[in-house]
């Protein structure tokens, strides 16, 4: 029995791809053929059945290596809107802002040895149900969406959402909202409960055991937005999210 398991542990990586190298060839021309024909089809297929055997495989693959999994969270980190959508100001859409921010979040999680899926990498657009259902088949410990505020042209500050009665919730959202709004020198305006309903920006996040949405800055306010955008901004801002993340998950 010991060396059955002694083989599995050592080969199985092996075993599955080799078996992903022999499958490619044929799969990926009945994948492309399904992709040209039927797009949207063929990216649900892909969300609900290919990605969640993905993720069972390497369940598998983490528990007989017994041990040497992770044991930090595994981050959702989400860059709000996509293809030109949410709010518009100074000429500047907010999917561009807050695809900046998600990137480099996720950057930083990666450096720390989080692993992290991200909703979207380009300028695509990415509407709440694909994001929901892909977070779905994933399953994060903790999903980070990111967005901009809107408000009166001089509204100002950082604020962090969280779905009302969450515990959890509340105390990521306030831990976050304190290291980030202190590191950039924007204004705290706090944690924010928030009731997950179906027509409001937290969807998503609220449809998470624990999902929380910064909302960055004022995208309408220049002075909000500039205190942000510098190199040497940016980068404390991301060290200070991980941070948090890692303050958070040592508390509980
Ligand atoms: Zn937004």
């Amino acid at each position: 029995m010991s060396k059955l398991k002694t083989f599995i542990r050592t080969k199985l990586t092996a075993v599955f791809l080799a078996v992903c190298i022999i499958a490619l060839p044929i799969a990926a021309p009945i994948a492309s053929v399904n992709a040209a024909q039927k797009p949207d089809a063929f990216m649900v297929f892909f969300i609900q059945t290919v990605l969640p055997l993905l993720m069972q495989i390497q369940t598998l693959c983490a528990a007989i290596n017994g041990g040497t999994q992770s044991t930090l969270p595994r981050m959702g980190i989400s860059a709000g809107h996509g293809g030109n959508t949410g709010a518009y100001a100074n000429g500047v859409w907010e999917d561009v802002k807050t695809l900046e921010v998600a990137l480099a979040v996720n950057k930083e999680f990666n450096a720390r040895g989080y692993t992290t899926l991200m909703n979207r990498t380009d300028n695509a657009k990415c509407d709440k149900e694909t994001k929901l259902a892909l977070y779905k088949a994933w399953n994060p410990d903790i999903l980070l969406e990111f967005h901009y505020n809107i408000g009166t042209g001089k509204s100002e500050g950082l604020e962090v959402w969280y779905d009302s009665g969450n515990a959890n919730g509340k105390r990521l959202a306030e831990l976050l909202a304190d290291k980030l709004s202190a590191v950039v020198g924007l204004k705290n305006r706090g944690a924010k409960g928030d009731d997950n309903s179906p027509l409001g920006g937290f969807y998503v996040c609220g449809s998470f055991p624990l999902g929380v949405l910064v909302e960055c800055a004022f995208l309408d306010n220049p002075n909000d937005v500039k205190k942000l955008d510098s190199t040497a901004a940016r980068e404390k801002f991301v060290k200070a999210t991980v941070d948090a993340v890692a303050e958070f998950s040592a508390g509980k």
